[in-house]
C-alpha cells in the first residue's frame, strides 16, 4: 500500500521511465528511480531527468529495451550505464555498483557489479540522493532521506570523512546542494568537510568548474561565501586573501568577503532572481584583486588602484582554468573590468559605456550595459552607508539607457548614417587606414553629442 506522498510520485512519475521500468521488470530484472528525480519530485518538483537503476547487466539492459523498440547509446559502459530513449526522452538506466578504492581520490579504481539496490545507494553522496522509487513498490529510503529532505539537511551517507576521502569533489557537491534546498549542513558532515577540504586541490579543474557553476546557479552563493568560505578558497584558491581583509576606506563598512558577498546577493535581488551567468561570475569575482592591489595613503586610507584591470585578468585565469565556457568568461571579464568605471545619467556618458562594453565583448554590449548597471547597483549598496544615494542614481542610468537603445543608440561604427564610402568620397581620399581613423573621430563627435547621428549633417562635418 502506497503511502499518499508515494502515490503522487508514483502519478508523477512521466510515462517514458515508467515504460523503462516496465520492460526491464518484465524481462526479469528489478529497476528503480534513483537520485534527482526522486528527491526533487518529493520536493514538489518532479521535472528532473530520470535516472533508473537496474539488477540487469548493462549488454541485457541495452538488449530489452532495444527489443521493446526504445533506441539505446552505449554512453557508459564501463561503468554499467546505458542511455534509452524512449518517446523522445533520455532516461540513463545504470546496473546496480559499487565503487572501489579511490586511489587518486578521483576515479574509483574498480567498478563492481552487486545485486542489491541498497548497495548501489550506499555508495551515493547524501542522504538526499540515496533514495530510490517504484511506483508500485514505493519509496526505498534506507538512510532517511525523506526525514532529511523534510528538515533540509544535507547528511553524508555513512562515515562522511571516509566519503569525502574517496572523492574530494563530494565537499564541494554538499555545499552546492545545500544552496540549491536552503538546507544546512549537519554537523558531523560540516566537520569532515572542513578537514576534507583540500582534497580539492587534487580534483580536475573542470569538475570543480561544474560544481562551482553550479552552486552560482542556485543564486545562493552569498550563503555558501558566508558560511562555506573554506570550500569555496579551497576550490578557488584566489579567493582566501578576501577573507577579513579590512580596506580602511570609508567607502567600505566590511571585509571584501562580507562585500562580496553582499554583492553577490544583489545582483539576484536587483534582478529579479535571473542575472545572466556572466553577472553572477562578475559579482563573485569582481573584487578579488582588491587584496593584491592595495596601498595605503599617507592619511591611512586604502585604496586599490588597478583592482578592476587586474581583477579581469584573475578572472580569465580562474574560469578558464576550470573550463567555464569563453563567452561567459569574456563577458564577466568585461563587467568586472568595468565595475568602476565612471558614469553619468546623460546619452553621451551611455554610449561612452556601451563602446567600451563593445571593445571588450564584441556583440554583448546591450545586455552586458544592463548587468553593468545591476552590478554596480548591488556594489553600491554593499559598501557603506554613505554610498546608498548611488544606487538611486543608477535608476536614472537605466532609464537613459533604456531611450538611448530605444532611439537606435550609437556606440559602434557601423551605427553611424554614412561609411567608409562616404569618407573617401568627401574626402577625396582612397581606401586605407586613414579612413579607419575619420569614422573614429566621426563616431567620438557622434558619442558626445556635438554632431547628430544625420545623414546631411554627417557629410556637412566631413567636408568642412
Ligand atoms: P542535479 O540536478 O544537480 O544533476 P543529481 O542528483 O542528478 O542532481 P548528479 O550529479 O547528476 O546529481 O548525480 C546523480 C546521482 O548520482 C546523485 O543524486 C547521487 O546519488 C549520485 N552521485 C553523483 N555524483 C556522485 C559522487 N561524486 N559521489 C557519490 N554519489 C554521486
Ligand atoms: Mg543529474
Amino acid at each position: 500500500m502506497l503511502s499518499d506522498t508515494e502515490a503522487r510520485l508514483a502519478r508523477e512519475l512521466p510515462g517514458y521511465a515508467r515504460r523503462v521500468l516496465d520492460v526491464l521488470e518484465s524481462a526479469g530484472f528489478e529497476a528503480w528511480v534513483v537520485g534527482g528525480w526522486v528527491r526533487d519530485a518529493l520536493l514538489g518538483a518532479p521535472g528532473h531527468d530520470v535516472d533508473v537503476t537496474t539488477s540487469a547487466p548493462w549488454p541485457e539492459t541495452a538488449r530489452v529495451l532495444r527489443a521493446a523498440g526504445a533506441t539505446v547509446h552505449e554512453t557508459g559502459t564501463a561503468h554499467g550505464t546505458v542511455t534509452a530513449v524512449v518517446d523522445g526522452r533520455p532516461v540513463e538506466t545504470t546496473t546496480y555498483r559499487v565503487e572501489g578504492r579511490y586511489s587518486d581520490r578521483r576515479h574509483p579504481d574498480e567498478v563492481r557489479f552487486v545485486t542489491d539496490v541498497r548497495e548501489d545507494l550506499a555508495r551515493r553522496d547524501f542522504t538526499v540522493n540515496a533514495m530510490a522509487f517504484h511506483p508500485e513498490r514505493g519509496l526505498l529510503d534506507p538512510f532517511g532521506g525523506e526525514r532529511d529532505l523534510g528538515s533540509r539537511v544535507i547528511r553524508a551517507v555513512g562515515e562522511p570523512r571516509e566519503r569525502f576521502e574517496e572523492d574530494a569533489l563530494r565537499v564541494l557537491r554538499a555545499v552546492r546542494f545545500a544552496c540549491r534546498l536552503g538546507a544546512r549542513i549537519e554537523p558531523a558532515t560540516q566537520g569532515a568537510l572542513e578537514a576534507c577540504a583540500s582534497g580539492l586541490a587534487e580534483i580536475a579543474p573542470e569538475r570543480i568548474g561544474q560544481e562551482l557553476a553550479g552552486i552560482l546557479a542556485t543564486g545562493r552563493v552569498a550563503w555558501a561565501l558566508r558560511h562555506e568560505f573554506p570550500v569555496l578558497s579551497a576550490a578557488v584558491p584566489e579567493l582566501s586573501p578576501m577573507e577579513g581583509f579590512d580596506q580602511r576606506s570609508p567607502y567600505h563598512a566590511h571585509d571584501v568577503l562580507e562585500h562580496t558577498a553582499r554583492v553577490c546577493a544583489g545582483v539576484e535581488e536587483f534582478t529579479g532572481g535571473v542575472p545572466s551567468e556572466a553577472l553572477r561570475w562578475a559579482a563573485l569575482l569582481h573584487d578579488v584583486a582588491k587584496p593584491a592591489c592595495w596601498s595605503v595613503d599617507v592619511s591611512g586610507r586604502g585604496h586599490f588602484f588597478g583592482h578592476p584591470e587586474q581583477g579581469a585578468r584573475t578572472l580569465r585565469d580562474v574560469m578558464g582554468r576550470l573550463a567555464i565556457p569563453g563567452e561567459v568568461t569574456r563577458s564577466a571579464a568585461a563587467l568586472v573590468r568595468l565595475h568602476d568605471f565612471e558614469i553619468r545619467a546623460t546619452a553621451p556618458s551611455m554610449r561612452r559605456m556601451l563602446a567600451e562594453l563593445e571593445a571588450l565583448a564584441p556583440g554583448q554590449a546591450p545586455s552586458l550595459a544592463f548587468a553593468l548597471l545591476d552590478l554596480k547597483r548591488a556594489d553600491a549598496v554593499a559598501k557603506a552607508p554613505r554610498c546608498m544615494g548611488y544606487a538611486v542614481d543608477l535608476d536614472a542610468m537605466s532609464e537613459t539607457l533604456r531611450q538611448e537603445l530605444a532611439s537606435g543608440g550609437v556606440w559602434r561604427e557601423r551605427d553611424l548614417a554614412v561609411n567608409g564610402g562616404d569618407v573617401m568620397r568627401e574626402r577625396g581620399v582612397g581606401p586605407g587606414p586613414g579612413v579607419g581613423m575619420v569614422l573614429a573621430q566621426l563616431l567620438s563627435a557622434v558619442m558626445s553629442g556635438e554632431v547628430p547621428n544625420e545623414r546631411q549633417a554627417l557629410l556637412a562635418w566631413l567636408r568642412w
